[in-house]
Order: C-alpha cells, then sequence, then structure tokens
C-alpha cells in the first residue's frame, strides 16, 4: 500500500545551525518523525546508527543505488556519499506522521521540486560565511583538509537560498528555533 503526507525540509551549508533546529522541532512536535539518510561517512562523535544516519559501506550504497531505493542521492563530498531511502520516507507516512529532512542544498531543491505541494522547504541562512567557518572549525571534527572542502561547498550553497520557500535566518539560534516552530505549525495545519 502507498502512503501520502507532508515533508519539511531543512537544507543549508554545512555549520548553519539546521542540524540543531531540526533536533529542537523533533522534541516540539510529536507528529514530525526525522528521515535518516544512509552515508558511506564515518561516524562522528556520538552519532548512533540507525538514529543519526545508517553508515553503511560504499559497497553497500552503490547496490541500493542499483535497486534504485533512493529518491535522492549525492556524493556530497568527493568520495562520501549521502541519501534518502525511498522506505524511510514510505515508512514514516505509514505511520500518519510528517517526514523532517536535515538535508544539503541540492538534495533539498531535488526533494522540493520532487513532492512540489507537499513540501515546505527552508533554508537556515547564518549571519555570514566568516561565522560559518568559524562554526565549522570550533566543531573540531574535521580534518583541515575535509574543512576546507567543506567552506568551497558552503559559499556555494549559499547562492540557492532564493529558490526555497523560506529562508530562516539563524543570527541567533533560540530565535531561529522560535521562528521555525510557528512555520512549522503553520505548515502542519494546513
Ligand atoms: P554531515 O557530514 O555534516 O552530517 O552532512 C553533510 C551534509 O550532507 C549536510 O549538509 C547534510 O544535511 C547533508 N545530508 C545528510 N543526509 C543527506 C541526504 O540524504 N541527501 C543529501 N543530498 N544530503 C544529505
Amino acid at each position: 500500500m502507498t502512503t501520502s503526507g507532508k515533508l519539511i525540509i531543512f537544507s543549508a551549508p554545512s555549520g548553519a545551525g539546521k542540524t540543531t533546529i531540526v533536533r529542537h522541532l523533533l522534541e516540539k512536535f510529536p507528529e514530525l518523525e526525522f528521515s535518516i539518510s544512509a552515508t558511506t561517512r564515518q561516524s562522528r562523535g556520538e552519532e548512533v546508527n540507525g538514529k543519526d544516519y545508517y553508515f553503511i559501506s560504499k559497497e553497500e550504497f552503490l547496490h541500493l543505488i542499483a535497486k534504485k531505493q533512493f529518491v535522492e542521492f549525492e556524493e556530497v563530498y568527493s568520495g562520501t556519499f549521502y541519501g534518502t531511502l525511498r522506505t524511510e520516507i514510505e515508512r514514516i507516512w505509514q505511520d500518519g506522521k510528517t517526514v523532517i529532512f536535515d538535508i544539503d542544498v541540492e538534495g533539498g531543491l531535488h526533494l522540493k521540486r520532487k513532492y512540489d505541494g507537499q513540501a515546505l522547504a527552508i533554508f537556515v541562512q547564518p549571519p555570514s560565511l566568516k561565522v560559518l567557518i568559524e562554526r565549522l572549525k570550533g566543531r573540531g571534527t574535521d580534518s583541515e583538509e575535509k574543512l576546507k572542502e567543506r567552506f568551497i561547498k558552503a559559499e556555494k550553497e549559499l547562492n540557492y537560498a532564493p529558490q526555497f520557500d523560506i529562508i530562516l535566518k539563524n543570527y541567533d539560534l533560540e530565535t531561529a528555533c522560535k521562528e521555525a516552530e510557528v512555520l512549522v505549525s503553520n505548515f502542519l495545519k494546513s
């Protein structure tokens, strides 16, 4: 049986704060459920397999591509794949919930186009590229080389903001979370 429901997409350059905002919304709204992406990157810090991501090998990822299991996927960083599994969205809709995504900018726009009319696509905007770079460095989880790749990608991604339904400024996290709550609440009622 195929079901259909709503989707809320949060996209932003890495370090803009979207993961924190999405976690906040998940605590606030029981109607939401997080779409757990598959990735070939290593888990970092306290990340848990099957909660933050499905951490899988590149072979497994390529096998899932061949079996057309992804709604979208991307080589977000060179050699590192991320993707949204079809089964993930179906599972959440079958539970009668709205899917919420923490996804990169191109993936977010891809989903917005694919689920036109069912999706709310929000771009989380950091105060500046400089602040973004400071935040990424402060995380201390990436090598110098990986950080550089993230900065280059972030600079490009900032230009995509106008293609989203909403640009949510994250200059102050508490304010951004409150604004996100209003956006989600209105969308869930719509
Ligand atoms: P990170 O390695 O920092 O967890 O994620 C890197 C980027 O990949 C982030 O912008 C994150 O939102 C994005 N991402 C996570 N899951 C997916 C996915 O399923 N598809 C795409 N296209 N990007 C994803």
